[in-house]
């Protein structure tokens, strides 16, 4: 037995499997999971012993079927009886055994046939992580139905959440407003579930909220109505448990992709500030808005002191550190104001707050970034500033006029604030 059992950092997982061959490639395997650490047993007998004296540091199991001592399966019994979601791999394939498999309650089973199938069952276990932090809102008028769902979920450590009918479903959803997947049901008292789908989808984008439709309706149309007026997926009842769950993974798989798309158009990807493009999108409502009110704003252009010294002298890596210190301390003193990192060491700050008042925080920004160590050896993070305050108008415009205050601040010797 294979005593490596981890507290903290990395998740435990109990692998039990006697064949070498296998073996081999799940060790291979964990080597690129930093997050997962396995603990090996070859036998019912061993994984027993592992299980009553330290169950509780395990964050899920993979199982062989067949093993010397519990040729039957018996093992899946053992593993769900210490509640430990457990991820079935099996040599052959037989319909009967997936669906008792699956109604058991494991996660899912993997066929030890290809590459894929193995790197199937890690994807299982990294959404196994993430999945605690799923919500699922139910909506079905059948309870049977609902509980039969509820089943089929359950190992996958979603929360759910049921609701009766389609009033239920709408004010459940308005109290908690981060419920990320919601299963629909067509036929319901009240509120039907095509007309749910069409209200939602006015007021939630897909990347905020999947819709899933479920009816037992024969006609193939009403997979397509609800899909063209934007529920993510649609299954017709009744469906097997594996169905459901490989349409609420991959939804939440395409969601997640889509988040982490706009995320990376979004964010500067080392300051995790907005970045160029996002900046001026914004910017322009801005300034849009304030025009319609008539209000005054800020724009300032802010530019790192001698910065091409810290990256000749210390190493990109510490300029690197710089460039996310100072991102770091400008977001934290400007919390209200929009920023953006333009390019390079340039950033750029859009606020309501006058030239007097801004300088002022931008003096205390700077004292704090004097004493900030973001590398050994390298010298202190100095910036200048331009501050423009006045009518909003073009952005390029005030942008120009804040770049040539800062000009006057380089000027005047850096590490200062400049305005007229
Ligand atoms: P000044 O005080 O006049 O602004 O001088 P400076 O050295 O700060 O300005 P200069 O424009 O000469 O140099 C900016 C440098 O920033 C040059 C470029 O290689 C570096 N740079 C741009 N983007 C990055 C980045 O993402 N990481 C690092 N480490 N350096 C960057
Ligand atoms: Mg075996
Ligand atoms: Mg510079
Ligand atoms: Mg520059």
């Amino acid at each position: 037995m294979q005593s490596a059992i981890q507290s903290k950092s990395q998740r435990n997982i109990l692998v039990i499997e006697d064949s070498p061959m296998v073996l081999k490639i799940l060790e291979r395997l964990f080597r690129n999971e930093p997050d997962f650490q396995p603990v090996f047993c070859a036998s019912l007998a061993e994984a027993q012993v592992m299980l009553e004296t330290s169950a509780g540091l395990f964050f899920a199991a993979i199982v062989d079927l067949n093993l010397p001592d519990a040729p039957n399966g018996e093992i899946v019994d053992l593993v769900l009886g210490f509640a430990l979601p457990c991820i079935v791999l099996t040599g052959s394939y037989n319909e009967e055994r997936r669906d008792q498999l699956l109604l058991k309650g494991v996660v899912d089973y993997v066929l030890k046939e290809s590459q894929y199938a193995y790197e199937y069952a890690f994807r299982l276990l990294h959404r196994l992580e993430s999945n605690s932090a799923v919500k699922i809102l139910v909506a079905e008028d059948s309870e049977a139905a609902r509980n039969y769902i509820r089943h089929i979920l359950t190992p996958h450590r979603y929360q759910i959440i049921d609701a009766v009918d389609g009033e239920d479903a709408l004010r459940t959803l308005k109290s908690q407003p981060d419920i990320d997947l919601f299963l629909v049901d067509h036929r319901m008292p009240g509120i039907c579930g095509f007309d749910l789908v069409k209200m939602l989808r006015q007021k939630m984008k897909r990347h905020e909220l999947i819709i899933i439709g479920l009816s037992a309706d024969a006609k193939g149309s009403l997979s397509a109505k609800f899909i063209k007026h934007g529920a993510d997926d649609f299954l017709r009842k009744p469906f097997c448990p594996e169905e459901l769950n490989c349409r609420v993974i991959s939804s939440l798989e395409r969601r997640d992709m889509v988040r982490a798309l706009r995320q990376a158009a979004q964010f500067d990807a080392l300051t995790g500030l907005n970045n160029r493009r996002a900046f001026y999108e914004q910017a322009n409502q801005l300034l849009h808005r304030a025009q319609e009110n008539a209000d005054n704003l800020s724009t300032v252009m802010i530019d790192l002191d001698h910065f091409k010294r810290i990256n000749d002298e210390c190493g990109h890596a510490s300029g690197d550190a710089a460039l996310v210190a100072f991102s770091r301390a400008f977001s934290d003193a400007f919390p209200e104001a929009l920023l953006g990192r333009l390019g390079g060491e340039e950033f750029a700050m859009i606020s309501p707050q006058d030239a007097p008042t801004l300088s002022a925080s931008l003096d205390r920004l700077r004292k704090q970034c004097q004493s900030t160590q973001y590398a050994a050896g390298a010298p202190p993070l100095s910036f200048s500033a331009g501050i423009h305050y006045g009518e909003p108008g073009d952005l390029e415009t005030l942008l120009h006029q804040a770049d040539r205050s800062l000009y006057e601040a380089k000027k005047q010797g850096r590490g200062c604030n400049y305005w007229v």
